[in-house]
């Protein structure tokens, strides 16, 4: 992944992993271990396409369950 300066604050994008949620009403689906850069000073956050993609699909199958909370490990899904 290329890494370039923060567009907010000019800081560092980093390589990191961040814990995404949604929560629809319904559900609060929590998927923990995304892939994501990070801005070091800001804190500002990016996904890949890639990542937004599988992360779609993720929370599409998770709210198909119909739970309350739904925990999902990124790292762990075959989304390859
Ligand atoms: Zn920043």
């Amino acid at each position: 992944m290329m890494l370039d300066k923060c567009p907010v604050c000019q800081g560092n994008k980093e390589s990191s992993s961040v814990t995404f949620t949604v929560d629809d009403g319904q559900s609060l689906i929590v998927i923990r271990n995304t892939p994501a850069t990070v801005c070091s000073l800001c804190g500002e956050e990016w996904i890949s396409d890639s990542v937004a993609e599988s992360l779609e699909s993720m929370v599409t199958e998770a709210k198909a369950k119909h739970r309350v909370l739904e925990v999902v490990d990124f790292s762990l899904e075959d989304v390859a």
